[in-house]
């Protein structure tokens, strides 16, 4: 027995439910030191009696995959400790402790689940404390099983044993189970008969799948839709979305590499333990049969979303279809959402799809989590961007499963709700600093989605202990959704609604994302609304946590009929048109003559996106928006086959504060039909007018990134992008060259979605502030 000085260490990050203490008691017994280690709410708790910094330095080597210590602190107290170091049970209380994100399966429990002598062979839930489902599957914290869904399912004597022996990786492994005591799966036919069970339920999935089925099947977070890719095209008919991007799930990494260009940023995220779909671009040399798959799955766009299967479900649903004789490389893997509903969480839900099979087992999902998806970033060194969870870099369009929660610093200790604007909304709640953002949660133009944006509300508020919020934050429009649900929450609750312009926030977002203070921004997005009452979408900002200062903007432009013109981006073509003197013809001679005699009445815009949607219009032909985003992608695809973009050729003089649209699009029209009228879709994305589509881009990013710089002497040189057309690949190589050839460090967005996902991020920051 030995007496020592005792340190209480407490430490922070991502250190619950990734088999935090169990690492800390190994490296202790390693280190032959007493103590204990136990979840305290907030951190963890470690007694000990070493010295803490040689004890810390000990630690990190025994850590797993998904743990984080992003910082931690240490007292010494006077006291005693001796004998074998010890895992303290949860102290129940406050609860703010970082919740782990849902891991793909790690490669020891991949190797059992494939070993026929393992007794977890086939078993679809294999996990440990390094990997498996923990977001998804968390009703309260601090995280144990009995806060879990899982503890329907009580541990058989043998996972018992694992759980509790010190040397297994299972020891004190939260979510564990085996077959003789965990969830199961089953198959059900299209009368939601049960068909088979266990491993066979795989292999009935398989054969539906061969035989052509649509089907469902039942994950970590949500449902999804499966089918063989030569059966897209039955699969779109069914589903009601002709032209919507559809996610694949490739069986390995070498046949990825057969379909699509794989940069090393690219490559690291697919194989991260978050597993996102990364959106990559189409190899033109892939076989055919690959080349038509990926055209059938996003039509008319130069790329794809892949990603690897991250759970045991999708391994065995892999060599089920190897067993059947159906070995398909890769198979569709998209949420399954009915109709305005958020994607479905249960068989009954799911049925409203009427699908030919269902692959479905008997665990709740506490939480839905979708996929997320990421645009791996190119850019390397030279440009400040943070990299997110698992040393991830890119933009993420969507972050959900994997890469939530992601707890960010925000620049108050206030608590704060926020509900983002209307589409793609996420909440956030912040707390000590500290920002917790929900998983993409949807468009709230629908009902059952505002139900779920109220939903993770109020379980982020209880997760996080932030249930006694100081003020709700909103969007400045006067119809959305979200506002009425922020107004009434605020009112109930007797706390101030405070309202932040949409572009602002997206500055804001930025800041907190890139940890960066100070900078100019420029934000190019869809519409959002102004100060001015306008819908502004072209933004320049001087921004800093003391105010965000509107310093220019892209000229205000016509959008005939207001929000329809959204869906016909041809109207927004034919009033800039008309606008530079010359008469678009659109085809259809009585809107033409509609959109002339309301030419001077229409909506004014700042708008980036919807730019990007007109010159979509007249370069592509794209008169019909089938899904969100679409002619703004359909002309990104335009805009990267440029070879030699003509920016000279529209360098006009910035007048003020205001960008000039009207005159570069005359420009393009002149260069564009030297001979007759101008038609849509006319010149159906030829080279040249990829080149002057790129020029007329990249110049008014130039002026914009001009406009951005003047008058800022404390930025250090900083400039930022952001906004939804931020994701836009050959935009942003336009940006980081205009700002580096100006001196200046651009900054990106990391590890706040760039487009409507990081609003509420961007409002809960701003608004801690203005308390
Ligand atoms: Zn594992
Ligand atoms: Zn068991």
């Amino acid at each position: 027995m030995r007496k020592a000085d005792m340190y209480i260490i407490r430490v922070r990050g991502v250190v619950q439910g990734v088999g935090f203490r169990p690492s800390v008691a190994r490296a202790a017994a390693s280190m032959e030191a007493s103590g204990y280690v136990r979840n305290d709410g907030s951190h963890v708790t470690i007694a000990c009696d070493m010295e803490p910094a040689r004890f810390m330095e000990g630690l990190l080597p025994h850590l797993g995959p998904m743990a984080r210590v992003e910082d931690w602190s240490f007292e010494e107290v006077d006291g005693e400790l001796e004998g074998p170091f010890r895992i303290l049970p949860s102290v129940e209380g406050e609860m703010d402790s970082p919740l782990p994100p849902d891991t793909a399966i790690c490669d020891r429990c991949l190797r059992e689940l494939t070993d026929r002598a393992d007794r977890r062979f086939l078993y679809p839930f294999t996990n440990c404390t390094d990997c498996g489902a923990r977001y998804t599957v968390i009703d309260s914290l601090p995280y144990d099983r009995q806060r879990t869904s899982m503890k329907d399912f009580p541990m058989c004597s043998r996972c018992q044993g694992e759980y509790s022996d010190q040397g297994s990786r299972r020891f004190h492994a939260q979510t564990i189970s085996c077959p003789d005591c965990g969830p199961r799966y089953r198959f059900l036919g299209s009368d939601l008969e049960v068909r088979a069970e266990g491993w066979d339920s795989f292999l009935e999935c398989a054969r539906s799948l061969k035989g052509g089925g649509r089907l469902i099947v039942k994950g970590w977070g949500g449902m999804h839709i499966i089918c063989d890719p030569a059966n897209l095209g039955s699969l779109r008919e069914w589903y009601g979305r002709p032209y919507k991007p559809f996610a694949l799930m490739a069986r390995d990494l070498s046949f990825v590499e057969s379909a699509a260009h794989l940069p090393d940023s690219a490559r690291k995220a697919l194989i991260s333990p978050a597993r996102p779909i990364v959106l990559l671009k189409k190899r033109d040399d892939a076989p055919g049969w690959v080349r038509s798959a990926m055209e059938m799955a996003s039509p008319g766009l130069d790329s794809i979303g892949i990603y690897l299967p991250y759970s045991g479900i999708h391994h065995l649903l892999f060599r089920a279809l190897g067993s059947v004789g159906a070995d398909l490389p890769w198979i569709v893997m998209t949420s399954a959402n009915p109709p305005g509903e958020p994607m479905a969480l249960d068989v009954g839900e799911a049925s409203k799809l009427g699908a030919d099979g269902y692959l479905v087992h008997d665990r709740r999902i506490s939480a839905r989590c979708d996929d997320s998806v990421l645009v791996s970033d190119p850019f390397g060194d030279g440009v400040i961007a943070r990299e997110g969870p698992f040393s991830i870099r890119g933009f993420p369009v969507r972050k959900a499963r994997g890469l939530v929660p992601d707890p960010l610093e925000v620049p108050h200790g206030r608590k704060i709700l926020s509900f983002g604007a209307e589409r793609n909304v996420t909440v956030t709640v912040t707390r000590e600093g500290r920002a917790y953002t929900s998983p993409y949660v949807g468009n709230t133009r629908h009902p059952e989605v505002v139900d779920y944006t109220l939903d993770s509300a109020g379980r982020f508020m209880y997760l996080f202990g932030a249930g006694d919020v100081e003020a709700v934050a909103c969007d400045l429009h006067p119809r959305y959704e979200t506002v009425k649900i922020a107004r009434e929450m605020a009112d109930e609750r007797s706390v101030p609604l405070i309202r932040i312009q949409h572009h602002r926030a997206h500055a804001a977002s930025l800041m907190v994302g890139s940890a960066v203070e100070g900078m100019g921004v420029i934000v190019v997005d869809g519409v959002g609304y102004g100060d001015d009452g306008l819908p502004w979408g072209g933004e320049i900002f001087h921004a800093s946590w003391e105010d965000i200062d509107r310093v220019g903007h892209l000229q205000y432009f016509g959008l005939p009929g207001g929000d329809a013109s959204v869906y016909h981006p041809e109207r927004i073509a034919h009033w800039l048109s008309m606008e530079a003197g010359s008469d678009l013809d659109i085809g259809d001679e009585k809107v033409r003559s509609i959109l002339a005699a309301s030419h001077s009445g229409a909506v004014r815009t700042s708008s980036m996106g919807r730019l990007l949607d007109a010159l979509s219009a007249l370069l592509l032909g794209v008169t019909w928006r089938s899904y969100d985003g679409e002619p703004a992608m359909r002309l990104e695809s335009l805009l990267s086959r440029a070879r030699e973009p003509e920016i000279e050729l529209f360098s006009l003089p910035v007048r003020g504060r205001e960008v000039d649209v009207v005159g570069r699009w005359r420009i393009l029209l002149e260069e564009l039909f030297v001979n007759g009228s101008p038609k849509i879709g006319d010149r159906s994305g030829d080279r040249r007018s990829a080149d002057l589509a790129m020029g007329m881009v990249r110049s008014i990013i130039s002026d914009m990134v001009e406009v951005g710089m003047k008058g800022v002497d404390d930025n250090e040189g900083k400039m930022g992008i952001s906004g939804g057309v931020a994701y836009d690949i050959p935009i942003l190589e336009a940006f980081v060259e205009e700002v580096k050839a100006r001196g200046m460090t651009p900054v990106l967005h990391s590890r706040v979605p760039p487009g409507d996902g990081g609003i509420s991020v961007g409002q809960a920051a701003l608004a801690g502030r203005m308390l």
